[in-house]
């Protein structure tokens, strides 16, 4: 046993020296089933490279049995950028199986080509800039293809694309998805279409989405839509519109339906979950002008945290993102009163400088960070917590910096993903403030936040080391085919050697050994949840 814990820490201490070593030159990966759904790769050149696996993969339907009979027509779909993405492309999906399209992964047997994209960072633009040009090549081939941009990057480029640089044929934002039959026929008819309204009240609540691209255990739920934050940083509130919650009866309705085809876990999605308010329909802000009857009726995040996890006990619960200025102590405590709910917060913090919190209009103190992290160690004492930091930001010093390093120090994450600021256009920062922190700087400022992070994170995995945790299988690890990897409660990534078990399936696992980024262990049986 002694020799045990002896040899665990040789190899603890083994992986920082060496993790530091390498993080300068070397291609860091922090992932950990990423809410955005990125490796994030972060090179010392580059702030980072979306992961190919997954950004930008072309999206078929989850179940072969999901694909419709007697639909003749070919959908390549790909999809960029966050969680919200990849769930809208499943809406999309859906709404098209009912126009006689079926997926496919081949680009060039394709009759109708979609693009979801991303403007979060100039990067994720950048990149769905170079697909575009692929598809137009293809296009020189099967000239009947047609080429059509969702989501995020609708609006500001619509007439570009369109008009001047005449490489779409339709155009769509996030809010308009519906009118996807309309504007098909008018591309039919030779004329270019584009809606891209952004919406008071569709939430989708009444489309059930089809599942692209997983192994049917894990699905996204959204919840809300829009955002009403105003980061100063952020394109979201522009390209999503205002915030809006999704009527609970037909979430839990989504919820029912995943648990008959087998799911195992769901992840309630939206851009700030702890901000969900249901009474009755409507943007969030309208509020404010509700009856006594919906008043007394609304619900809450924590009301529905609990309204979910009451009618699939069965089932895994997870939720992104939190905004640290709307998590309440309901919520926590809602999480500790259901072991289904997951012990795991995303809480993005972006700085650790209470004045660069001004700058990005966050509405929260670095003390007033501290004192919710205290909270939830409090209320639920082995919760996970990852975060979202954003380096160089306008005015950022290098005190201000320093005091995201002594945030991290003060909450040692589990994980993180971590950003050079993009000025983006439009933007409240983009028009009132200088992007005035020189690229080196911004780049040197994440290469110490990543180190940081690596080193914390391979703490926190080492804490998990000689415990027997449940872990939910998802698929064959990528190291090795006589392994599954899956995850625990906490968000971890867990491998261990496939013995009798399958997909699906949830399994108490003793965690031998780790990495800064997965446990290794050895499956003893099946948990009780099976
Ligand atoms: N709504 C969530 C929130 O406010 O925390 C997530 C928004 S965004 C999809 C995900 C992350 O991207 C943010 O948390 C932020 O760290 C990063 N991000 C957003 N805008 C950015 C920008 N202009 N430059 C760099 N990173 C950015």
């Amino acid at each position: 046993m002694y020799k045990k814990e002896i040899c665990h820490f040789v190899i603890f201490f083994f992986n920082i020296v060496s993790l530091r070593l390498t993080a300068k030159w070397q291609a860091l990966y922090l992932t950990r089933n990423d809410p955005y759904r990125y490796t994030r790769t972060i090179n010392f050149m580059e702030e980072k490279v979306i992961d190919e696996k997954r950004q930008g993969e072309s999206l078929v339907l989850e179940q072969k049995l999901e694909q419709k009979n007697g639909n003749q027509r070919k959908l390549f779909i790909e999809s960029y950028g966050c969680q919200m993405n990849f769930s809208d492309s499943e809406i999309v999906a859906s709404i098209l199986a009912e126009q006689g399209y079926n997926t496919t992964e081949n680009l060039e047997e394709a009759d109708l080509v979609l693009i979801n994209t991303c403007s979060i960072r100039d990067k994720a633009e950048q990149t769905v800039r170079k697909r575009l040009e692929k598809y137009n090549a293809v296009k020189k081939i099967n000239p009947k293809m047609k080429v059509g941009v969702l989501g995020c990057m609708a609006e500001r480029l619509k007439r570009k694309f369109l008009e001047e640089e005449k490489i779409v044929d339709m155009v769509v934002g996030p809010d308009a998805y519906k009118d996807l039959p309309n504007l098909l026929k008018e591309v039919e008819e030779g004329r270019d279409a584009v809606n891209v309204i952004l919406s008071k009240d569709e939430t989708y609540g009444d489309i059930s989405p089809v599942r692209l691209g997983g192994h049917g255990v894990t699905a996204f739920v959204s919840i809300t839509r829009g955002c009403d934050n105003m980061c100063t940083f952020c394109v979201v509130p522009f390209t999503r519109g205002r915030e809006r919650s999704r009527d609970p009866k037909s979430i839990i309705n989504e919820v029912n339906d995943l648990v008959e085809k087998g799911y195992k876990e769901i992840t309630l999605l939206g851009q700030n979950v702890d901000s969900y308010l249901w009474y009755g329909g409507g943007l969030k802000k309208d509020y404010k002008n509700a009856s006594e009857i919906q008043r007394a009726t609304a619900t809450n995040f924590a009301q529905l945290l609990e309204m979910t996890a009451e009618a699939q006990p069965g089932m895994r619960i997870r939720f992104s993102t939190s905004n640290p200025q709307d998590m309440t102590e309901d919520v926590l405590h809602s999480m500790a009163k259901y072991g289904n709910i997951c012990n795991y917060i995303h809480l993005p913090a972006q700085s650790g400088s209470t004045r660069i919190l001004k700058e990005m209009n966050r509405q929260y103190t670095r003390e007033e960070y501290f004192e919710l992290i205290d909270r939830v160690r409090k209320i639920i004492p082995d919760c996970a917590i990852s975060q979202d930091i954003i380096t160089g930001f306008s005015t950022e010093t290098e005190a201000d910096h320093l005091d995201t390093l002594s945030l991290m120090n003060y909450v040692k994450y589990d994980f993180g993903f971590m950003f050079m600021y993009s000025e983006r256009p439009g933007t409240p920062a983009a028009r009132k403030l200088d992007d005035d922190v020189p690229a080196e700087i911004k780049k040197r400022r994440l290469i110490e936040i990543v180190d940081l992070q690596r080193v914390h994170s391979a703490y926190r995995t080492q804490q998990f080391v000689g415990k027997t945790l449940e872990v939910l299988i998802e698929k064959e690890s990528h190291k090795s085919n006589e392994q599954w990897s899956g995850r625990t409660q906490h968000n971890t990534v867990a491998v261990f050697n496939k013995e009798h078990f399958k997909v699906g399936d949830f399994v108490m696992v003793k965690i031998e050994d780790c990495t800064s980024a997965s446990l290794i262990g050895e499956a003893i049986d099946y948990s009780e949840n099976n």
